[in-house]
C-alpha cells in the first residue's frame, strides 16, 4: 500500500493506518475549503478489485452536510463570480501544472482504487489535465458578441455569464479525467460546485480538489460530498443547484435527468455506450487487428468509448484468428504489475455479470473463440479478473449483443456490405462512438455522413475528442443539448444576457407608445 491513501483527506477520527485493517479510513467530505468529518452513519467500502482489501469507507453523506456544502458553494459564489476570469485562469494555469507534479500518486491511487493499469490511469489523469489547459483559455472561450448601431445610437452586445452552483456526478471508470471534465470548466467559467464523486473510487476527486485548492481556489468554490443514490437525489431536487453534469449508466443518467429537469435545473447526462468497429475487406490487416485489441480490452472493456462490437463486412474467419492470437497475449494482472495489459473489473458484482452475459451469449448460439471467464492470476487470487474473451457469430437479436457488457469482450459479427453494416449500427439504440476500418475513401465517407453516433473514427479505434471539440455522444448515450467541454461545455456552464444600449444626445421627441423599430 502506498503513502498516499495516508494523506489529509481522511478524517481525524479513525485510525488512518491502512495496516489495521479493522479500521480502514474514512473519507470526509469537503465543505466551504475544509475536511469534514461525516456524522453518518453508514459508511461504503472502497475496495481494491485486485485484491479485495478495503482501501477507505465514503460516507453515506447526511441531508445537513449536504445542504451545508451546497450553502458553502451559494456563499462563494459573488465573490467568485466577480474574480476577474484572468484570475480564474491562472489558478487552472497552476492546476494543471500540479496535476503534473502529482501525475504518479494520482494514477497510483486510480490503480488501487478502481483496477485499470498504472500506464492506462496516467492517460485518465492526462485527458483530463487536457480539460484543465482548455479551461486556461476561459477569457476568450467566453467573449461574447457585440453589434454597433443595431438602431441610431443604440448598441447590442451579449455576455455569456455564469449560473451559480452547479453539480456533478460521476462515474467508477474514469476517476480523474470525468470530475476533470467537470468542475474546472464550471469554476472557470465563475461557477461555484459540488461534487459527487463515484462511491467506488473516490481518492483521486479528493486529491485533485486538494491539488486546487493548492492552486489557489478559493474556499466553497469546489465542495464534495459522498454518498450514492440519496445524495444524488438531493442534488437533483436542491433549489439553489442550477445545473447537474453527470456521467454513468442509463438508468441513473435517465433518472436524474428526468427529476432534475422537473425542478427546472440544466443538465448534461452522458451515458452508456455499445461502440461497433466496421472493418472494410481493404482496411490494414496488421494495423486494425491491433487497434480492435487494444479498444476492446484495454481498461478492461470498462470504457465508455471501448469499442466493444466489430462488425466485419463479408467473411470475418480471416480476421477471428488474428483477434484471437492477439488478445490471448494480453498480460492480465494486478495494475500494478509491470508489463500488465488489463487489470481487473471493478466489482465481483460486476465480474458476475460480465460472466453471466458471456454465458447467455453462447447459450443462444455465439461461438466462443476465446474464453475468459475462469482466468485466475496467481498472486492475486481474489481479484476480479476476467480474460480477454471473443464472442463469435454474434446476432443483434442476443443478450449478449442488446445489453452494455462494460468488460473485456469482444463481440464479432459479419455484414455482407457497407449498407448492411451502417443499418445494423443505426439499430441500435446506443450512439456513442463507432469506427470504420478502411483504406477506402468513398467507404469512409459514406460512413461518416451515413452513421447515427456522435463521435466517429476513420482508423482511429477511440475517437474521444480533445477539449477544444467536444464529447459528442447521441441517441440513448447522451440526454441534454450542450455537451461536455469545448465550446458547448463553455456554454452549458453559463448563460446568455443580452444588452441594448443608447448612448446619444437625446432630442426631445415626444411621447410614443408604439413598440419601438429600429430608425
Ligand atoms: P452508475 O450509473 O452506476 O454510477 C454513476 C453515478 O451515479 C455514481 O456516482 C452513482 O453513485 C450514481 N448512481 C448510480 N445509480 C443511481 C441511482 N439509481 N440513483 C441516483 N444515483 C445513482 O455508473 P458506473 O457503473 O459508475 O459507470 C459505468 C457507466 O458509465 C457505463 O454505462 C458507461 O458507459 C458510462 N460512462 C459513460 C461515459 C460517457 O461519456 N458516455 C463515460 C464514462 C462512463
Amino acid at each position: 500500500q502506498s503513502d498516499i491513501h495516508r494523506i489529509a483527506f481522511f478524517s481525524t477520527a479513525t485510525n488512518v493506518s491502512l495496516d489495521n485493517r479493522a479500521s480502514p479510513p474514512k473519507l470526509c467530505n469537503l465543505i466551504g475549503g475544509k475536511l469534514v468529518d461525516s456524522r453518518s452513519d453508514v459508511f461504503i467500502d472502497v475496495i481494491n478489485p485486485a485484491t479485495q482489501e478495503v482501501v477507505s469507507q465514503v460516507p453515506l453523506t447526511t441531508s445537513d452536510e449536504f445542504k451545508a456544502a451546497v450553502n458553502a458553494a451559494k456563499h462563494a459564489f459573488p465573490s467568485w463570480k466577480n474574480t476577474p476570469v484572468t484570475s480564474r485562469q491562472r489558478i487552472m494555469f497552476k492546476l494543471q501544472e500540479l496535476i503534473r507534479r502529482d501525475m504518479d500518486k494520482l494514477a497510483l491511487n486510480i490503480t488501487t482504487e478502481q483496477g485499470k493499469t498504472l500506464r492506462d490511469a496516467q492517460g485518465d489523469v492526462f485527458r483530463g489535465l487536457e480539460v484543465v489547459e482548455h479551461a486556461c483559455g476561459m477569457a476568450t472561450l467566453q467573449t461574447g458578441e457585440f453589434v454597433q448601431n443595431v438602431s441610431n445610437g443604440i448598441d447590442t452586445y451579449s455576455i455569456r455569464e455564469p449560473l451559480g452552483v452547479c453539480a456533478g456526478i460521476c462515474p467508477f471508470n474514469f476517476p480523474a479525467m470525468i470530475p476533470l471534465w467537470m468542475f474546472p470548466m464550471a469554476a472557470t467559467c465563475g461557477n461555484t460546485f459540488v461534487l459527487k464523486p463515484s462511491e467506488k473510487d473516490p481518492g483521486a476527486s479528493m486529491m485533485l480538489a486538494e491539488l486546487a485548492m493548492e492552486a489557489g481556489l478559493p474556499d466553497g468554490v469546489l465542495n464534495i460530498v459522498h454518498g450514492t443514490n440519496d445524495v444524488v437525489n438531493h442534488i437533483c431536487d436542491d433549489e439553489d443547484i442550477k445545473a447537474i453534469s453527470f456521467v454513468g449508466s442509463n438508468t441513473a443518467g435517465m433518472h436524474i435527468y428526468a427529476r432534475a429537469a422537473a425542478k427546472g435545473k440544466r443538465v448534461q447526462s452522458n451515458m452508456g455506450a455499445k461502440n461497433h468497429a466496421v472493418v472494410m475487406p481493404d482496411a490494414n490487416i496488421d494495423a486494425t487487428l491491433n487497434s480492435l485489441v487494444a479498444a476492446g480490452f484495454g481498461a478492461a472493456g470498462q470504457r465508455c468509448m471501448a469499442l466493444s462490437t466489430v462488425v466485419f463486412i463479408g467473411d470475418l474467419k480471416p480476421w477471428e484468428e488474428g483477434l484471437r492470437e492477439r488478445a490471448e497475449q494480453l498480460k492480465v494482472n494486478a495494475g500494478t504489475e509491470p508489463g500488465t495489459d488489463l487489470g481487473p473489473v471493478i466489482s465481483k458484482q460486476a465480474k458476475e455479470r460480465i460472466c453471466r452475459l458471456i454465458t447467455s451469449g453462447v447459450e443462444s448460439g455465439a461461438r466462443l473463440v476465446l474464453d475468459g471467464r475462469k482466468f485466475e492470476v496467481p498472486n492475486y487470487k481474489n481479484g476480479n479478473f476476467v480474460g480477454p474473451t471473443i464472442l463469435s457469430d454474434v446476432m443483434s437479436d442476443m443478450e449478449c449483443y442488446k445489453e452494455e457488457i462494460f468488460g473485456p469482450v469482444l463481440l464479432c459479427m459479419q455484414a455482407e456490405s457497407l449498407d448492411a453494416a451502417i443499418k445494423l449500427v443505426n439499430n441500435n439504440k446506443y450512439g456513442n462512438g463507432t469506427s470504420i476500418f478502411t483504406t477506402s475513401g468513398a467507404a469512409a465517407r459514406k460512413f461518416q455522413a451515413e452513421i447515427e453516433a456522435g463521435q466517429v473514427g476513420i482508423n482511429v479505434p477511440i475517437p474521444v475528442p480533445l477539449p477544444f471539440f467536444s464529447f459528442t455522444g447521441n441517441k440513448a448515450s447522451f440526454a441534454g443539448d450542450l455537451n461536455f467541454y469545448g465550446k458547448a461545455g463553455v456554454q452549458f456552464y453559463t448563460q446568455v444576457k443580452t444588452v441594448t444600449s443608447q448612448w446619444k444626445d437625446l432630442p426631445s421627441q415626444g411621447v410614443s407608445l408604439a413598440f419601438p423599430t429600429s430608425q
